[in-house]
């Protein structure tokens, strides 16, 4: 069981000024936020992130979202922590998601959900990677 997971503060999160919402309730459940910082992709940047879901039908629609305005990055620390942001985050359809997670609150859509967590420990060390430098994660230890 790892202790680190990637989460991503979506552009629709953003321009609805949830972000020190979503930041507050990071805090609050108890993660460690090693590292974290605005940034505005790519769409090739984006296409790179979600690799993963390449050839999928909502593939090309995410990465243009996702290229489409200012994300917050963080990585976060605590025991189980895939498992447990995902719980806090709740159902990727946010018609779907449980009262109380952060996309049943504050996500707009499917499509534009707030917020993204990763969803295994090997893919947590990878976009942790994709993100931050050794040097950024070591500025909060
Ligand atoms: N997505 C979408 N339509 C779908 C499935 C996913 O637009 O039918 C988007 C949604 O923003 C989701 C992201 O693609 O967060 C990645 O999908 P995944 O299945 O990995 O969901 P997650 O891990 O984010 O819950
Ligand atoms: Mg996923």
């Amino acid at each position: 069981m790892g202790n680190q997971t990637l989460a991503i503060i979506k552009p629709d999160a953003v321009q609805n000024q949830y972000t020190e919402l979503i930041y507050e309730s990071i805090v609050k459940a108890g993660f460690i936020i090693l590292a974290s910082k605005m940034i505005h992709m790519t769409k090739a940047e984006t296409e790179s992130f979600y690799a993963i879901h390449q050839g999928k039908p909502f593939y090309e629609e995410l990465t243009s979202f996702m290229s489409s305005g200012q994300c917050m990055v963080l990585a976060l620390e605590k025991e189980n922590a895939v498992d447990t942001w995902r719980e806090i985050i709740g159902a990727t359809n946010p018609a779907e998601a449980a009262v109380g997670t952060i996309r049943k609150d504050f996500a707009t859509s499917l499509g534009k959900n707030a917020v993204h967590g990763s969803d295994s420990d090997e893919n947590a060390e990878k976009e942790i990677a994709f993100f931050f430098s050794q040097s950024e994660l070591r500025a909060n230890k």
